[in-house]
């Protein structure tokens, strides 16, 4: 019998060559590596013992030696509106300060449940985040380490458990542009065998001007949203501290160029703070900036973060804001984030636990 490969990884971790190696090692054969993938990926499979076309001795090795789930759930709420939230744990880096590194998945159900429409769920690609925006829990602690293209595959394979899924935003925690080949690495997956395509992802970042145009020519597998936050650059470099010093015009004009690119309009998120930026000025400058280009503005009242100052503006406030860019001809949707009642809309599970 061939040896048992001694090392621990996880199935996500293996390409499907990677994992027909391991399959033989163990004693089985190429094939049954095929039923391991196909029932994974595309059945949703999360225990060996369904799989019950493979050797029974062969599911014990590989349930020993490969487990499908390399993260263990370590915290899971769900809101009244339906909307749940995972706090999965993954090993820390050998000889990093913690033992297990955080981060949060959100699985959130069609509004109308006879829709016939999946979730939407909301992946993280960092541990912890670099960015800083003072208003998110996420940046506060500043960023642990990359997340690996197994570990974002991961809380796809544990969100779509929860419910099938129609949707995914890549809104969760850290900033995607920063880790974009470990991400590309698991959209694949999520495209090929899972069945997400590049209309049904969304990627949300602060928007690197130059990473922004490189990803624009590398054929991306998603639609683009950048948190713009303010149009004023002194305003901006505040919320979005790691793009301080970027002009705000070099970052429209990289969403212009992506929208010739890929011919796939950007949409401008800004999360509303009460008093800060949500004024009918903000929204007439942010017009102005906005004015002609192809693009859409999804504005997110703010959701209140408890270590924060910031406050959520009331609902006048944002019907304002966006009545003055439709005036402007800007189009603009207002998202009010759901499951607050758990935490469940921004990072604060993993501070509360960390
Ligand atoms: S809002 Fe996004 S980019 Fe800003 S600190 Fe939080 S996770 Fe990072």
């Amino acid at each position: 019998m061939a040896p048992e490969p001694d090392e621990r990884l996880p199935l996500l971790s293996l390409d499907a060559a990677a994992l027909e190696a391991r399959v033989v090692a163990l004693g089985g054969r190429p094939f049954h590596a095929r039923i391991v993938r196909e029932g994974v990926l595309q059945r949703g499979v999360l225990d060996y013992a369904e799989l019950t076309s493979l050797p029974a001795a062969l599911r014990e090795r590989l349930a020993a030696t490969t487990p499908i789930l390399g993260g263990e759930e370590v915290e899971r709420r769900t809101a009244p509106d339906g909307a749940t939230k995972l706090l999965i744990a993954f090993a820390g880096k050998p000889g990093a300060e913690a033992a297990r590194d955080l981060v949060e998945t959100v699985h959130i159900p069609p509004r109308d449940p006879t829709s016939g429409k999946g979730a939407t769920l909301c992946v993280s690609t960092q541990v912890g985040c670099p960015v800083g925006c003072p208003f998110c829990a996420s940046g506060l602690a500043g960023l642990v380490r990359n997340l690996e293209a197994w570990e974002i595959l991961e809380q796809f394979l544990r969100g779509r458990a929860l419910g099938a899924l129609s949707r995914a935003v890549v809104m969760g925690i850290g900033e995607p542009l920063l880790n974009l080949a470990a991400l590309e690495t698991a959209l694949t997956v999520v495209r090929d065998d899972l069945g997400l395509g590049a209309r049904r992802i969304t990627v949300s970042t602060v928007g690197f001007p130059e990473r922004l145009r490189r990803a624009a020519r590398a054929r991306p597998r998603f639609q683009l949203a950048i948190s713009l936050h303010s149009p004023d650059q002194e305003q901006r470099d505040e919320l979005v501290p790691a793009m301080a010093g970027v002009p705000v015009e070099d970052v429209l004009d990289a969403g212009d160029d992506w929208f010739e690119q890929t011919g796939r309009e950007v949409t401008y998120e800004v999360v509303l703070l009460h008093g800060v930026n949500d004024t009918e000025r903000h929204a007439e400058r942010l017009a102005a900036r906005l004015r002609g280009r192809r693009c859409t503005v999804n504005l997110i009242p703010y959701n209140p973060v408890g270590e924060t100052p910031y406050r959520r503006p009331p609902r006048a406030a944002v019907d304002a804001f966006q009545a003055r860019l439709a005036e402007a001809g800007v189009v603009a949707t207002v998202r009010w984030s759901r499951g607050v009642e758990s935490d469940a809309a921004c990072g604060q599970l993993r501070i509360s636990r960390t």
